[in-house]
């Protein structure tokens, strides 16, 4: 099981971890307000191949990919 974890307090809302993810694992919650901006949500935690592609190229260090333990 890979945990995804989303910081929102450090997240800004710039949306390229949604668009480097090759399985389209996270998506903005058009429902839900951060901060003055739609957050990130884990929509497909069950997708993702671990690559940290998002954990990488987030420029303010919000995402933690992890293997989980189960
Ligand atoms: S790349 Fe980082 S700062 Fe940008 S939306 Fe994703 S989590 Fe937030
Ligand atoms: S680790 Fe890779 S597959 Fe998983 S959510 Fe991040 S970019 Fe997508």
């Amino acid at each position: 099981m890979i945990d995804i974890q989303i910081k929102g307090d450090w997240c800004k809302g710039c949306y390229i971890c949604v668009d480097v993810c090759p399985k389209a694992v996270l998506e903005i919650d058009k429902e839900a307000w951060l901060k003055g901006f739609h957050p990130v949500v884990v929509a497909h935690a069950e997708d993702c191949t671990l690559c940290r592609s998002c954990e990488l190229l987030c420029p303010d260090l919000a995402i933690t990919v992890t293997k989980g333990h189960h």
